[in-house]
């Protein structure tokens, strides 16, 4: 599933070229991929005609700004691509659900096999009314967050976002101490922090020294501090590497490119070869039909 630097990677290539450019047509293959509108023609009437002023993300979500206040929200779900088509004879891929047709340049195409991801247009609430936003994320100290929650309601119940809100290691201490859930189901919780999955709570507890079954109230400060750091450097390099692209998976970028950072996993994917640090072998648990990967040695 894409987490935060694959959705990130999509966000910023789309930013390069879409901003400023109209939705000339939008066609709808497949309405499960606007399962929130009543109709698929609800939902394409919404965007047609609209411009894109910005594109931004919150969590594993891809916000597109059109130009009436209107916001097109993405989630890429288990599989969801955006892809760029390469030309006008471009075949569209196996699995399309939704197609944009630009007033200029490639169109833009929704692809998802397995479809859980979407696509909805969020209206504002009428003026004086405020979604009811994430206690965890009224903890941010700064940063565009909030704003998104506020204009999208539908994201209002999102936890802080690593990069879109500004945490600081005492802010996530005060989350940790007032929960006892274990490390690695709290910072999966996408409404305590938003962006982490499976492969990233992996790679930021290993590099933290912490165990994915730690109670979370049972963090000393020095550990707090470690993931606090580990989990802005992991998910940095990760989108520096533009995201993770596994061999059962189907990440790619806008242009059909993967990601790199499955090269620097130090746990995932990767039982029974040796730790980095230590050389014990790596293992792995299952639980819930999710693996777990970490360093017996290296995590307490
Ligand atoms: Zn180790």
């Amino acid at each position: 599933m894409p987490e935060l630097p694959e959705v990130e990677t999509v966000r910023a290539s789309l930013a390069r070229d879409m901003v400023g450019k109209k939705i000339k047509a939008c066609a709808v293959t497949n309405g499960r991929a606007v399962r929130r509108h009543a109709t698929a023609k609800d939902f394409r009437e919404y965007v047609e005609g609209r411009s894109i002023k910005s594109i931004t993300r919150l969590g594993k979500n891809i916000v597109f700004a059109l130009d009436d206040g209107g916001k097109m929200v993405a989630h890429l779900g288990m599989s969801g691509q955006l892809l760029r088509s390469k030309g006008p004879k471009d075949p569209k891929p196996k699995h399309t659900h939704v197609v944009f047709t630009m007033n200029q340049g490639p169109e833009l195409r929704f692809v998802d096999p397995r479809t859980f991801g979407e696509l909805f247009v969020s209206r504002p609430l009428p003026e004086g009314v405020s979604p009811e936003v994430s206690k965890y994320a009224r903890l941010s100290i700064g940063g565009d967050g909030m704003a998104t929650r506020l204009a999208v309601p539908e994201l209002a119940h999102l936890g802080l976002d690593p990069f879109e809100d500004a945490i600081v290691w005492d802010r996530l201490a005060t989350i940790f101490r007032s929960r006892t859930t274990e490390m690695k189901a709290l910072i999966t919780d996408q409404d305590v922090l938003a962006g982490i999955g499976n492969i990233y709570a992996d790679e930021i507890l290993y590099n933290a020294g912490v165990l994915y079954s730690r109670p979370s109230e049972s963090l000393s400060t020095i550990e707090i501090r470690r993931v606090h750091r580990a989990m802005t450097e992991i998910l940095s390099e990760a989108i520096k590497h533009h995201g993770s692209t596994l061999d059962d998976e189907q990440f790619v970028d806008p242009d059909g490119k993967p990601g790199e950072y499955q090269k620097f996993h130090q746990v995932y994917n990767r039982e029974g070869q040796p730790c980095g640090q230590c050389r014990a072998p790596i293992e792995r648990v299952v639980s819930k039909q999710r693996s777990t990967f970490f360093c017996p040695k290296c995590q307490n």
